[in-house]
């Protein structure tokens, strides 16, 4: 079920794990033979159990008996270690994730959340979504301004409301506005994040590539980019992509107009304002978007958080 690099990074991490405990262990056999001895002796002790068990007459004097010499042993065991400042663990592999023991899988066969991450990982690389973003990474550090933190974390939980089923108060579109380092792209990606956890497809351009792909697609006589593929666009940076006539203001028509008209789900972010939106892509492009029903529109303001 796992792609077999990533069971590889597993199979990897799991031996070398293992192979440091054994090499722990070898150490702490050296410096202490007695210790050998004592797990020889849970060994056989454990072994002996089970034959005892099967013709004793009174078992449960065996199971006592067994239970006290194992408690000793251990005891003896865990005593000796922190006397050198070690514990029973310490001989035990260390894996990455206590959780799968570094398998990717959990007891009951399901996928461990370490091993959905690297797979969400992967989609995350390439599909230019950063993978520093999220909602649990909103840094409230970065804010002067009390009362810009107030508005961005208010938009963050709109956001955060948006990708849990990609629709806010029935618009399945979300306009992100504000100049630029307000946080538009980290809550863009955390959006994005929170999808690909649960399951959505994502598809993020910038309108600079978008428009790009296009142009090259023109010029081969190529079908152009697709649009409405994944259950969510991402659309960044709307207003940097060059303006290109025939190419730039039709496919951005037909991303938003095919996306609306197929019920999926589409995020733009864009430094430009209301005015300046309606005068680069005039009013087919502008009508959409200021659409309530279509786009509810957040705007982002304050003092750039990268100064
Ligand atoms: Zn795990």
């Amino acid at each position: 079920m796992l792609p077999q690099d990533i069971k590889k990074q597993y199979d990897t991490s799991r031996a070398r794990a293992e192979a440091e405990a054994a090499q722990r262990k070898h150490a702490a056999y050296t410096a202490m033979p007695r210790l050998r001895q004592i797990d020889e002796e849970i060994r056989q002790v454990s072994f002996n159990r089970g034959l005892e068990l099967i013709k004793a007459e009174n078992r449960d004097q065996v199971r006592r008996d067994t239970a006290e010499k194992l408690a000793a042993l251990y005891a003896e065991r865990a005593r000796m270690l922190s006397e050198r400042g070690m514990s029973t663990d310490d001989l035990l592999p260390r894996y990455a994730c206590e959780k799968c023991s570094d398998t990717g899988y959990l007891e009951n066969g399901e996928l461990c959340p370490c091993a959905r991450l690297k797979l969400a990982g992967r989609k995350y690389s390439s599909s230019g979504i950063s993978e520093n973003a999220g909602f649990d990474r909103f840094n409230e550090n970065i804010f002067k301004d009390p009362e810009q933190l107030k508005r961005t974390r208010r938009a963050a939980e709109i956001c955060a409301q948006y990708a849990e089923n990609l629709e806010i108060g029935g618009a399945k579109g979300l306009l992100l506005m504000g100049e630029t380092g307000l946080g538009k792209t980290f809550l863009m990606d955390s959006i994005g994040r929170e999808a690909i956890r649960r399951g959505y497809s994502v598809k993020k351009y910038t309108a600079y590539n978008l428009i790009d792909a296009a142009l090259r697609a023109v010029r081969r006589h190529e079908a152009g980019p697709e649009l409405t593929g994944a259950e969510l666009l991402l659309l960044d940076d709307l207003g940097t992509e060059p303006m290109i006539p025939g190419v730039t203001i039709e496919t951005l028509f037909a991303a938003i107009n095919e996306r609306q008209f197929s019920g999926k789900a589409t995020v733009i972010a864009t430094n430009l304002t209301k005015n300046e939106l309606f005068t680069q892509y005039g009013e087919r492009i502008f009508s959409r978007l200021f659409a309530s029903r279509e786009y509810a529109a957040i705007t982002l303001r304050g003092k750039d958080l990268r100064m």
